[in-house]
C-alpha cells in the first residue's frame, strides 16, 4: 500500500482545535484501507512569528513541498493585527499559494437537508444546493498590472486596478474545472463578464448572483475568475448555513492545500467548542483531489450527515432538541461512523 505524507500545519486559534480531529478521521481512513499516512506537523502564521519571526518559516515550507497534501487550519488573530502587512500571520498562507501554484480554489457549497432552517433562504429555494465554485487564485483584478495610485497637482487621484489573464491561466484553471465537474454532476458554467472562457454554459457574473439566491439548486459546477469567485464563493457560503461547515481545497501544483474557509475565530477559542466539520470534510476533500480516494472521501461525507442526522450539533448550529457536543466530541462521534462504515 502507498504511503502518503501529509503536512499537518494547524496555525492559531480553533485552527489549532480543528484540524486535529482532520486528521483523526484521517486516521481511520489509513487503519481501515491499510493506506499508510505519516503525518508531520509545522508552524505556521502567528505561532509561527511568535516562535521564529516569520510567517511561513523555510522549515514549513520544506516540509509542505516534499509532502503529497497539506491539512491547513486557519491563521490569524488580534495579537499580530498590528505587524506590518509583510510580517501578518496571512502572508503564511499567501505564501505558500503563491510558492506552491496553487491557482484553483475549490468552494464547495452544499446545504445540508437537516440544516436548511440555518440558511437565509426559503427551505423550497436552498433544499438540494450541492455547488463547486472554483476560483481561480492566483490572477486577475488583485494581481494585474497596471496597478496603484496616481496623485495629481491639485490633490486628486486616480487608483488603478487591471483585470488581466493569460490564455495558459485560464486554460491551467479551465482544465482543473472540467476534471472536477466530471467527479462530480458534470454540469459546468464559466461566470465571466465578458463570454471568452470555456464552452458550456456561460452565465454573467450579475446573473450569477441573482441566481444563487433565486435558484441556487441550477448550479453544480461553477469557474470564475479571482475576484468574481471571491464574491461568489462567499454568497454560495452563506447558503449552507454556517461558518464551521465549509471546507475548501486550493489545487495547482504537485503539493495542494485543503482548509476550512473559517478563520481563527478568537471569540471562541480554547473552548473546545468550534464546529470541526469544515476541517474533517477538508480532509475528505484531500482524499478525493490528491489520492483519488473518492470512495473514502463519500464515506466522510455520509458520517457527517449521519451524525447530524443523530441530532448531535456543536454550539453554532445547535437548534432546540439538538444534542450539544463539543469539538473533540464532534470529531469522534464522525470517527466513530467512519469506522463503522468499512466494517
Ligand atoms: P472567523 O471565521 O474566524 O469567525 C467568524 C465567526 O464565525 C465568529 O463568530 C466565529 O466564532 C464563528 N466561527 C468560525 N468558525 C467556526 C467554527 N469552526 N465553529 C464555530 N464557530 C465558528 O472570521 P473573523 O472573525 O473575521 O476572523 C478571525 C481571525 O481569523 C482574523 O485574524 C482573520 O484574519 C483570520 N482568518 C483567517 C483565515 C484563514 O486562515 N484562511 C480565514 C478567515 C479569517
Amino acid at each position: 500500500m502507498p504511503m502518503h505524507k501529509i503536512a499537518v500545519l494547524g496555525g492559531d486559534g480553533i485552527g489549532q482545535e480543528v484540524t486535529p480531529e482532520a486528521r483523526k478521521v484521517l486516521e481511520v481512513v489509513g487503519r481501515a484501507t491499510g493506506v499508510s499516512f505519516e503525518f508531520e506537523t509545522a508552524l505556521v502564521g502567528g505561532a509561527a512569528i511568535d516562535a521564529t519571526g516569520d510567517p511561513l518559516p523555510a522549515a514549513t515550507l520544506a516540509l509542505c513541498e516534499r509532502s503529497d497534501a497539506i491539512l491547513f487550519g486557519s491563521v490569524g488573530g488580534p495579537k499580530w493585527d498590528n505587524l506590518h502587512q509583510e510580517k501578518r500571520p496571512e502572508r503564511g498562507l499567501l505564501g505558500l499559494r503563491k510558492e506552491l501554484d496553487l491557482f484553483a480554489n475549490l468552494r464547495p457549497a452544499t446545504c445540508f437537508p437537516m440544516l436548511v432552517d440555518a440558511s437565509p433562504l426559503k427551505r423550497d429555494v436552498v433544499e438540494g444546493t450541492d455547488i463547486m465554485v472554483i476560483r481561480e487564485l492566483t490572477g486577475g483584478l488583485y494581481f494585474g498590472e497596471p496597478r496603484g495610485r496616481e496623485e495629481f497637482a491639485d490633490g486628486g487621484a486616480r487608483a488603478i486596478n487591471t483585470m488581466a489573464y493569460t490564455s495558459r491561466e485560464i486554460e491551467r484553471v479551465a482544465r482543473v474545472a472540467f476534471e472536477v465537474a466530471m467527479k462530480r454532476k458534470k454540469r459546468l458554467a464559466s461566470v465571466d463578464k465578458a463570454n471568452v472562457l470555456v464552452v458550456f454554459e456561460h452565465v454573467l457574473v450579475d446573473n450569477c448572483a441573482m441566481a444563487l439566491v433565486h435558484k441556487p439548486t441550477h448550479f453544480d459546477t461553477i469557474v470564475t475568475e479571482n475576484t468574481f469567485g471571491d464574491i461568489l464563493s462567499d454568497e454560495a457560503a452563506i447558503l449552507a448555513g454556517s461558518m464551521g461547515m465549509l471546507p475548501s481545497a486550493s489545487l495547482g501544483g504537485r503539493v495542494a492545500l485543503y482548509e476550512p474557509v473559517h478563520g481563527t475565530a478568537p471569540d471562541i477559542a480554547g473552548q473546545g467548542v468550534a464546529n470541526p466539520i469544515a476541517a474533517i470534510l477538508s480532509s475528505g476533500m484531500l482524499l478525493r483531489y490528491s489520492l483519488n480516494r473518492g470512495q473514502d472521501a463519500d464515506r466522510i461525507d455520509a458520517a457527517v450527515v449521519r451524525v447530524l442526522e443523530q441530532g448531535h450539533r456543536t454550539r453554532d448550529i445547535h437548534a432546540g432538541g439538538m444534542k450539544l457536543v463539543g469539538t473533540k466530541e464532534m470529531g469522534d462521534l464522525i470517527a466513530g461512523e467512519v469506522e463503522r462504515s468499512y466494517s
